[in-house]
This record gives structure tokens, sequence and C-alpha cells, in this order.
């Protein structure tokens, strides 16, 4: 068993979030989706200089309090919002950077490169080419471009994934192979044992699946979870639904 990852949903939210309090929360937010717009290749996804300064003047009001838990790498974080925040998580809490510290959990990578092989192999032969991303610890097949062949996919990401030992996560047009049993929700939950975020409330934002677990996590820690979209059965309390209105609602925050 590599851990839990998505939990069970509780209900559908209707209600705008509270206003962000500088003083009092801390943030957890979620980068595609929730801060930019979903492209149809994940390397078309720009973070405008607009974007990049309001996160920065976010941070800066919160103490620093403010991290970017995201499915992608660090590296590639880096270049779509190049240093905006000080603390960040990549490839859904399998790397976690504090400042100028990152550390990686400890996986098994022969797993993940026999998955690969097998992977490559399998798409092959179903003469499919979806996007593939490697990031290490997992390999993302999206199939934004080819969505009838998402069932296909999936099985063959199942199949793999089971063969190997390692975990599936699904999101939006993408299947992800992961070696790494972390979450987003484990990412809120060492990110909030240190300052600047502890001690304060917890607040997640975010449009996936994924994101379910880091909603639970700052709930658990007595936050709350907020959901980017149309409202859904979430573990969120809240929602909002797109990124221009997650934008204008960290603009507003009150200290
Ligand atoms: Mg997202």
């Amino acid at each position: 068993m590599r851990g839990t990852q998505h939990q069970i949903a509780t209900s559908t939210p209707v209600d705008a979030p509270p206003p962000l309090n500088a003083s009092a929360h801390a943030l957890f937010l979620d980068l595609d989706g929730t801060l930019v717009e979903i492209q149809d290749r994940p390397n078309e996804v720009h973070a405008s200089a607009d974007l990049r300064a309001l996160l920065r003047h976010v941070s800066d009001s919160m103490s620093g309090a403010v991290a970017v838990i995201t499915g992608r790498s660090l590296g590639d974080l880096g270049e779509i919002i190049g240093g905006a925040v000080d603390y960040a998580a990549g490839v859904h809490g399998f790397e976690i950077q504090r400042g100028n510290r990152i550390s990686r959990d400890q996986i098994e990578i022969s797993q993940l490169e026999a998955a690969r092989a097998d992977v490559r192999r399998l798409l092959e032969e179903n003469g499919l080419a979806p996007l593939v991303e490697d990031k290490h610890a997992s390999l993302a097949l999206h199939y934004r471009q080819i969505p009838a062949a998402e069932e296909v996919i999936q099985r063959i990401a199942r199949d793999v994934a089971t063969t190997h030992g390692l975990r599936v996560l699904q999101g939006k047009m993408v299947v992800e192979i992961i070696a790494t049993a972390r979450t987003k929700g484990h990412a809120v939950t060492v990110l909030m044992a240190a300052p600047p975020f502890l001690g304060r409330t917890p607040v997640a934002i975010g449009d996936d699946r994924t994101d379910e677990d880091a909603f639970t996590a700052a709930k658990r820690m007595g936050g709350f979870g907020i959901l980017v979209g149309e409202p859904r059965p979430t573990g969120a309390d809240y929602v909002l639904p797109n990124t221009s209105a997650v934008a204008i609602w960290l603009a507003g925050e009150q200290n």
C-alpha cells in the first residue's frame, strides 16, 4: 500500500470564502487551474508579471506564510513563478522547498525506471503518443491533445502502477504514475509545523482531485479549503469560480 490519496468528498460548497486575513492565515496555493489558466500543453503556461507581483506582495504581507503546492517539479515551477514565493512543494509533495533549501522524499528509482520502459512499450503497442512528462519521481501522461484515448491511457497507467507497486494520481486530462507516497496534504502538514506557517490557520486553494488532500490537511488543522471552478462534491468549504476570482480574492487581503 503506497499511502492514501484522495479523501472522501463531503459536500458541494456554494459560498465564496471569507476575506484573506494576512496576519492569521497561511496560504497553500495550487498553480495550474488555480493561479494560472490551464493550457493545452503544460509548457505553454506562463505567470504574468502582475501575478508574480501579487504573489510577492501577498507573501510579504503574510510574513512569508505562502506556499505554492503543485504537481509540477520545483524546477518547472521556478521557471513559471520565478521566486515569487519562498515556500513551495513539487510533484505533489515529493519535493519541498523552504527558501533555498530543497528536501526530497526517498524513492525507489528502479521501480519507476521499469515502469517507464513498460509505459513506453504499451503506448507504442497501442499507437498512442500522449505528452509524457518525466518528473524524476513520477511519470505524467497528458492526454488533453488526444481525449479519445483517455480510457486506454488510464488503463495503461493503472496496470503499470500495479505491476511495479507504484501509485496512480488522476488529474485533469492527465494521469500520473508516481513513486512517492507523499501528497499535497503531506506538504501542508510539514510546512505548517515550522515558522512562518506555525500557529497560523491553513487555507488550501486548488481545482483538481489531488488538491483534496491539501483541503483535508488544512481542515484537520483548523483551516479550510477553497475549490476553484464549478461547484462539485469536495472536502473544500468554499468555492471561487476561476483563476481571476482567485487573484481578486488574494488582492483583497485584510490585515
Ligand atoms: Mg490544478
